[in-house]
C-alpha cells in the first residue's frame, strides 16, 4: 500500500467519523457486537470439541 492509498483510508475513516451520527456509530459498535458474538457462538462447540477429544486423549472418560 501506498502513502496516497493509506492516506485516502485514513481520510474515508476521518469523514466518516464526522459524518455519523452517535446512533450510527451506536448501530455499527452493535453491529460489531453482534458479529463478535456470532463468531464466539460458532467457534465455541468446536473448542468443546477439541477439548473433549483432550480428555479422551488424555485418559479421562467422560460417559
Ligand atoms: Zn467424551
Amino acid at each position: 500500500m501506498t502513502v496516497a492509498e493509506s492516506d485516502t483510508v485514513r481520510n474515508r475513516v476521518r469523514i466518516a467519523q464526522e459524518t455519523m451520527t452517535p446512533g450510527q456509530l451506536a448501530a455499527l459498535l452493535a453491529f460489531g457486537a453482534a458479529i463478535a458474538f456470532a463468531l464466539v457462538f460458532v467457534q465455541e462447540p468446536l473448542v468443546h470439541d477439541s477439548l473433549h477429544d483432550f480428555r479422551h486423549a488424555a485418559g479421562i472418560t467422560c460417559h
